[in-house]
């Protein structure tokens, strides 16, 4: 950070100075030709006076070093000159400040020199027998003036570089000491801060974040008490059908069972082990619910015909406690994982003859609207109580726990069934009457194209 910092006000700094030196220059430069040109019009008039009133013989006696002098005829042949043979000069009387001269008596230009190689400003003045009189002075360039400023310039630089190196310490210990002295846990106590008004959407954003991984925390602390409360509720619901089964067989190892009483003995085992093998079918649906199917498991199914094959599985139960199932509806295709739906049906069907009355009624109706499909598992049953109702879909949680165990519940059917009905993006609703029964209604939104 510092050293960006660094760049950015060494790159600045260089930028500012060399378009001030270059400006400066400029000005200077033009500041110089003028006054040169003062000085050379000065100096000009001083030789006409002069050879006004000495001729030649003043011409010679000036022995000029930095001026040079040209006496021009006026059909332009040189007649002298201080510092070029005249007899290689051609004829002068093309040069501007010749033409002016011989038109208004003076005249004077600045360029280069054919004569000298160098660039030159002249002023010429035209004397009383027709000749005219130059005196001519090298023209500084601008670039010559630059070695002459190279040791300010790079006694500028030096200093700017010092400069710079402490107002970057500065800077960036301004800038970077706030950030530093930032307490990650609570952002939001800088808000509104003048010194912090440049990071606060930085501030912002962690404290969205921490929010955010609070947020995450805490759910996954709640997946993971809710994990410990389910496995602890596993063991607690095997233990209870395995201690039955090895009582049972104790007693039958041990002969102390009557011979009529080994049938019922053995029928219980046969029960209790039905109930562990029911317990352990759930949690793998429940395993594999919660791992989460992707949508490419999905496919194309119909509704009805596994609705049709979950209350075949039940009829036997459904006879033995006295319940008559109906199915209404028709073919009805259904995107989904048929083993999720046939779950739902199975369940909803099981829980609707398990908590029924004699002599009662399952009403099974699958309809099709344009936006959706609707299953509904209706039964004449003992209802839910009013307080009973959002917890009936909890692991484990039964409303009547002797009821449920007796009817062969392990508690895990209407979690089984949320859960399914989630990942098929479906709704359940439930309506229920203690004493009159219960309509659980499962709406699976349709497919938009
Ligand atoms: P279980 O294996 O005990 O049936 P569920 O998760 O399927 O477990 O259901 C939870 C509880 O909800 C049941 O123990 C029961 O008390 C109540 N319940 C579920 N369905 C019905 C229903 N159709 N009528 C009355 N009570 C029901």
């Amino acid at each position: 950070m510092k050293r960006r910092i660094f760049k950015a006000i060494w790159v600045v700094a260089i930028v500012v100075f060399l378009a001030s030196f270059l400006f400066i220059l400029g000005i200077g430069y033009s500041y110089f030709s003028d006054v040169q040109f003062r000085h050379l019009r000065d100096q000009s008039r001083l030789v006409k006076e002069g050879v006004i009133l000495g001729g030649q013989d003043y011409i010679d006696s000036l022995d000029p070093i930095n001026y040079r002098i040209t006496w021009i005829q006026s059909d332009g042949t040189v007649s002298y000159d201080s510092r070029a043979d005249i007899n290689k000069m051609n004829n002068h009387a093309d040069r501007p400040e010749f033409i002016q001269a011989m038109e208004t008596g003076y005249g004077e230009s600045s360029r280069f020199s054919d004569t000298l190689a160098e660039r030159q400003i002249y002023s010429a003045h035209r004397l009383p027998d027709g000749s005219v009189i130059r005196v001519s002075f090298t023209h500084v360039a601008m670039w010559a003036l630059i070695p002459a400023f190279s040791q300010p310039i790079l006694g500028v630089l030096i200093l700017g570089l010092i400069v710079s190196l402490f107002i970057t310490a500065q800077v960036a210990k301004k800038i970077t000491e706030p950030i530093n002295e930032i307490d990650p846990d609570n952002p939001t106590q800088y808000y509104d801060r003048h010194d912090y008004k440049e990071v606060e959407p930085l501030l912002r954003r962690i404290a969205h974040q921490q929010s955010q991984l609070k947020s995450d925390r805490s759910a996954i602390e709640r997946a993971s008490l809710i994990r410990q409360e389910f496995t602890a509720n596993v063991s607690h619901e095997l233990k209870t059908p395995l201690h039955a089964i090895s009582g049972y067989a104790e007693l039958l190892e041990k002969g102390m069972v009557r011979t009529e009483d080994i049938q019922p003995f053995a029928s219980k085992i046969r029960t209790e082990s039905g109930r562990m093998t029911k317990l352990v079918e759930d949690i793998i649906d429940l395993t594999r619910l919660d791992n989460g199917e992707s949508e490419a498991t999905w496919e194309s199914c119909d509704l009805y015909r596994i609705a049709e094959n979950a209350i075949d599985s039940l009829e036997t139960a459904a006879e033995a406690s006295n319940v008559e199932i109906s199915l209404t509806g028709g073919s009805t295709p259904i995107r989904g994982v048929p083993q999720d739906l046939y779950s739902i049906v199975y369940n909803l069907c099981d829980n609707a003859v398990k908590y029924n009355k004699p002599g009662g009624r399952v009403d099974v109706t699958i309809t099709s609207g344009p936006r959706e499909i609707r299953l509904s598992v209706k039964d004449t049953g003992i209802g839910i109580p009013e307080e009973s109702r959002e917890r009936i879909f909890e692991r484990f949680y039964r409303v009547d726990k002797s009821r449920s165990k007796k009817a062969g519940g392990t508690g895990l059917g209407l979690s089984i069934v949320k859960h399914a009905a989630l990942t098929h993006r479906a709704r359940i609703e439930l309506k229920s009457k203690v004493g009159e029964g219960s309509e659980f209604i499962v709406i699976f939104p349709k497919e938009r194209d």
